[in-house]
């Protein structure tokens, strides 16, 4: 992949499905980061694109393999973390807490909650913006005068190519 030759393209589609080719939500997270001042180092960048690479949650040691192979340069546990913190903070990376794993944030240049659609069988996730639950969400939170933080919505289920192929 090669983010520094392509064009990040803000989407302004409401109803996108997060159809987008990670070379250039990854060159979008490079802009957003540059226009913010933030840092996006080699490592932290390297992780956000083996997080669109997966297509499904991806734990911190999946991510340590798979960027032994990509770099011969051996990242520790608490490097991992640290980058994985930095991209949550720049709304780059969400945590799927049901799985402990990551997942990289689809539309980074705009404020949205995450609601998250993960297959139990394969492990595809899905994310999607719905103004309807985020609009819920705020009314509960409301009620219940809570302050909400991290508006990330899991669903587990399964996948429309998993029932297709005949898994549960
Ligand atoms: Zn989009
Ligand atoms: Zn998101
Ligand atoms: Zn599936």
């Amino acid at each position: 992949m090669t983010p520094l030759s392509i064009q990040p393209r803000p989407c302004t589609d409401s109803n996108c499905r997060g159809q987008h080719a990670p070379a250039e939500r990854v060159a979008l997270a490079m802009s957003l980061c540059g226009a913010r001042g933030a840092q996006l180092t080699t490592l932290r960048r390297q992780i956000l694109e083996l997080l669109w690479e997966s297509g499904r949650p991806t734990g911190a040691y999946e991510l340590i393999e798979a960027l032994k192979l990509r770099d011969s340069r051996p990242v520790g546990p608490p490097t991992v973390y640290r980058a994985l913190e930095f991209l949550m903070s720049q709304g780059l990376v969400s945590k799927i807490e049901s799985r402990n794993a990551y997942v990289p944030c689809t539309h980074p240049e705009r404020r949205h909650d995450c609601l998250f659609f993960i297959c139990s069988n394969c492990g595809a996730s899905v994310e999607l913006e719905d103004p309807r639950v985020a609009q819920l969400l705020v009314e509960d939170a409301a009620v219940l005068g809570f302050r909400v933080t991290r508006p990330v919505v899991e669903v587990e289920g399964t996948c429309a190519s998993c029932i297709a192929a005949g898994a549960a």
